[in-house]
C-alpha cells in the first residue's frame, strides 16, 4: 500500500513538471517581446498608480513586470490597451 502511495507520488510530480514546462513553453510563444512589453511597462513606470517598490499597479493590484508581457491584459485606467498576438504553428 505504502509502495504504491509512494509510486503515485512520484507520478504526479512527474506530471506538475510537465505540465509547468508546458506552461512555460506556451507563455514563451504568446507573451509579448520585450520591446513591446517595455512600451507598456515603461507607461506603467511613469504612472502615478504605479509602486516601483513591488511593481504593482495600486488601481488593479496586478503585478506589472509580469502582466504587462500578457498580451490580452490591459490598464484599468485605459492608459494601454490588449493586443492580438498571431501564433504561428
Ligand atoms: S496598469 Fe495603468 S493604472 Fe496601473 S500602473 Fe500601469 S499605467 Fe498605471
Amino acid at each position: 500500500m505504502i509502495d504504491k502511495l509512494k509510486q503515485r507520488m512520484r507520478d504526479m510530480a512527474e506530471t506538475a513538471v510537465v505540465l509547468a514546462k508546458k506552461t512555460e513553453e506556451i507563455f514563451d510563444q504568446l507573451k509579448l517581446s520585450d520591446e513591446q512589453r517595455n512600451v507598456r511597462y515603461d507607461m506603467c513606470k511613469a504612472c502615478d498608480r504605479f509602486n516601483s517598490i513591488t511593481t504593482q499597479c495600486k488601481v488593479c493590484h496586478c503585478v506589472m513586470s509580469v502582466k504587462t508581457y500578457l498580451p490580452n491584459s490591459s490598464c484599468p485606467l485605459k492608459k494601454w490597451d490588449a493586443v492580438v498576438v498571431v501564433v504561428k504553428e
